[in-house]
């Protein structure tokens, strides 16, 4: 009881004396310290199974992502983001689904097995998941294109197996998995106005909300990338003009619009990081390809989030204020 009462004590001074600055620092460490530990365990299953780490981390991220947007599925707690039910672990004709012993596993056709040698295969530990996945693969081959088909076989869909290879072509590029920093899609010194507007009505081509934010700028000012990320989609649509889509390692899809024309060499599946030119403001859309000036020059920039089966919009206008602020800070550190 008393041992208790000095622990409550403790807790007490302690979440009352702590600045927060000194929290938020401790924060931000654990994040790199996490990424850090991951990428540990992702090459350590490469070692053994011989799948590239970068396919690893791949998987492992558009799964957490996925539980992090799924009301339907248990949030990420641990250092993995994969998530096996009990009976794709332990095998679906298995009598005991909370099986952990890897023979008998194996026996029913379970995908669960031991990647920390302590001779269980353990749903909650994250090297047996990761190794659990790797190894799953390794059935189809090492290669990129094997790999491809083992993912097309366990989650039948197409837009998920493209989604993962463009993680894991982001990964292996720049050799980390901390890809996080964004940056504002317009240059800070340009003449540019925006307000929340998402979610107002929008006219042209039947009854339709407005599924973005509208940056008003002069003809032909830079559009940048707003993040690390692949080239979904380039090209002409009659709503959006010119536009083009990049989906970042969070699963999120940034959409441009209404370019006057995209930057030189780039391609759909391309690589592109925060800053990188991929077009220009223009008055592009509302109509056959070529269409412009129906409105003021402007960036339409949208932002859509992707749970494994649709996607959604949401509002980038609480983004666009923190990239601006993020983007001004880091030009003055330079
Ligand atoms: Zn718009």
């Amino acid at each position: 009881m008393r041992q208790h009462f000095i622990y409550l004590l403790c807790f007490l001074f302690l979440s009352s004396s702590l600045p927060i600055v000194q929290v938020n620092a401790a924060e931000e460490k654990s994040k790199e310290k996490i990424y850090e530990e991951r990428l540990e365990i992702y090459k350590r299953v490469e070692m053994v199974t011989h799948i590239p780490w970068y396919y690893i981390a791949a998987i492992d991220q558009y799964e957490r992502n996925i539980r992090s947007v799924r009301n339907d599925l248990r949030k990420p707690t641990s250092l993995s983001g994969i998530l096996f039910t009990d009976e794709k672990w332990a095998g679906y004709i298995n009598p005991n689904p909370l099986d952990e012993n890897p023979k008998s596993i194996r026996f029913f056709g379970g995908i669960g097995s031991d990647g920390n040698g302590d001779n269980k295969a353990s749903k909650t530990n994250d090297e047996d998941v990761l190794f659990s996945f790797a190894n799953y693969l390794t059935q189809y081959g090492t290669d990129h294109s094997s790999i491809k088909i083992g993912l097309w076989d366990y989650y039948k869909r197409d837009k998920t197996v493209s989604i993962i290879n463009g993680f894991a072509k982001l990964y292996k590029q720049y050799g980390t998995i901390n890809l996080d920093e964004r940056r504002f899609p317009l240059p800070l010194r340009a003449n540019y106005t925006y307000r929340s507007t998402w979610g107002d009505a929008r006219g042209w081509g039947g009854r339709r909300i407005h599924e973005g934010t509208d940056i008003f700028a002069s003809y032909g000012v830079n559009v940048y990338s707003t993040c690390y990320g692949v080239i979904e989609m380039k090209g002409w649509n009659k709503y959006g003009g010119w536009r083009i889509g990049i989906r970042d390692t969070n699963n999120t899809y940034h959409y441009f619009a209404h370019l006057n024309g995209f930057a030189k060499d780039i391609k759909v599946g391309d690589i592109v990081e925060p800053g990188q030119l991929i077009g220009s403001v223009g008055s592009s859309g509302y109509g056959p390809p070529g269409t412009a000036g129906k409105f003021p020059p402007h960036l339409h920039f949208g932002l859509y989030k992707d749970n494994g089966r649709t996607e959604w919009s949401f509002d980038p206008y609480p983004y666009l204020k923190r990239w601006e602020r993020e983007t001004k800070k880091g030009q003055r550190k330079r």
